[in-house]
């Protein structure tokens, strides 16, 4: 199969579709990968990395959608590249369909095979393309919240470790999934002392067999809650209900109770975000202050480390480019069931419920 790896054109966005790894194992199976020039740039890939293992090189973005049968990508085609896919073309990559009716609509009209990274669904229910990015939010989490601490950032002059004759400082991780267990792990490296809260029984109890013991589990209750925050240096956001906006466990009026200069990081931002003051901020402009509690809301934080993003990302999307590339999407999707539940628009038609629904459009 011919498959295509456009620069990624959305602003800030620096990771890249697939890596020279990845092109290896595709040259080796004798598919054929175009990459756009300078693609892999912004997360440290250079063209003759990609020279190396057998990709050619192609100069423009128009050629590389002309040439491919699929193209892998990382963020949802912007305006500028609707009118460059072509009918039968594959396109795998993040969409999040259901915010945007314009790209929906362009997708349909495209008539091309569109999968999703974001519902890309393994049988237990979880979303095995989603899971990396979780990861390097949650860690990120703690390297953020330390930074803003300090006092030069207008944090509160903690270090989360603290030293001989100092007390650590405290760490409150809200919801114990993907991004709480990164976050926790993070804090808890650094010394810090850590609660971790969530509603669901059975992760508390995963936390506190494979945690250290300055990691403590609590039941996530309002009256928790408030009785911890009083206390807290760092609260970590990273809660979610699936399909919902996420809760707010923190209301603006919580707020007064804790210290000044404390500081808040909402990862859970792309759902609502769990805090009552959280509005999404970028990496150019990263925090805002409300009674004088830090807030650092940054809707892809993973963008920051596009390099680390990158390799994390590719690493569960090649077996599936790898099939795809084999079977061809149709008898791929008939093979995987992970990969069906990606198809979400095919040759002009949605075939994904919720994306219909979203817009109220035919199935
Ligand atoms: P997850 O499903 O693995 O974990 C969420 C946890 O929240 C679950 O364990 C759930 O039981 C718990 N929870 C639900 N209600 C709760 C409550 N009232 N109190 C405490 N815990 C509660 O999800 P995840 O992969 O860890 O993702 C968390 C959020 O982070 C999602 O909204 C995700 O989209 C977001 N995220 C943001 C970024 C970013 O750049 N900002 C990057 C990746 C993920």
């Amino acid at each position: 199969m011919k498959i295509g790896v456009p620069k990624e054109i959305k602003n800030n966005e620096s990771r890249v579709g697939i890596t020279p790894a990845g092109v290896f194992e595709l040259t080796k199976r004798n598919h054929t990968v175009f990459v756009q020039t300078q693609a892999g740039f912004g997360s440290g890939f250079f063209d003759e990395d990609y020279l190396e293992v057998g990709a050619i090189i192609l100069l423009t973005i128009e050629d590389v959608y002309a040439s491919s049968d699929m193209i892998v990508k990382v963020k949802e085609p912007i305006e500028s590249e609707y009118g460059l896919i072509k009918p039968d073309q594959v396109v795998f990559t993040y969409f999040h369909f259901a915010s945007s009716e314009v790209l929906t609509k362009a997708m349909i009209d495209s008539k091309a095979i569109c999968i999703a990274y974001e519902t890309v669904e393994d049988a237990d229910g979880s979303l095995p393309l989603l899971i990396p990015m979780s990861e390097v939010a949650g860690r990120m989490s703690i390297q953020q919240g330390a930074k803003y601490l300090e006092k030069p950032i207008k944090g509160r002059g903690v270090l989360l470790g603290g030293v001989p004759g100092v007390p650590p400082g405290k760490v409150l991780v809200l919801g114990a999934g993907i991004v709480g267990i990164q976050a926790a792990k993070m804090a808890a490296g650094l010394g810090a002392h850590v609660t971790i809260m969530d509603i669901n029984m059975k992760q508390l109890r995963y936390v506190n067999d494979v945690m250290p013991n300055h990691v403590v589990t609590e039941f996530s209750s309002e009256y928790n809650i408030r009785k911890r925050i009083k206390e807290t240096d760092l609260i970590i956001g990273g809660v979610l209900i699936k399909g919902a906006k996420a809760p707010k466990l923190i209301t603006k009026d919580m707020l007064k109770d804790m210290h000044p200069g404390a500081v808040i990081v909402d990862v859970a931002v792309d759902q609502g975000g769990c805090f009552e003051t959280t509005k999404a901020t970028t990496h150019e402009n990263p925090t805002y202050i409300i009674n004088d509690v830090v807030h650092y809301c940054v809707a892809n934080m993973p963008g920051a480390v596009p390099h680390t993003s990158t390799v994390a990302l590719t690493n569960v999307t090649l077996p599936y480019v790898i099939k795809l590339a084999n079977e061809g999407w149709e008898t791929a999707c008939r093979n995987s069931l992970p990969l069906s539940k990606g198809l979400n628009v095919v040759k002009g038609k949605i075939v994904y419920k919720e994306i219909a629904e979203a817009f109220n459009l035919e199935l």
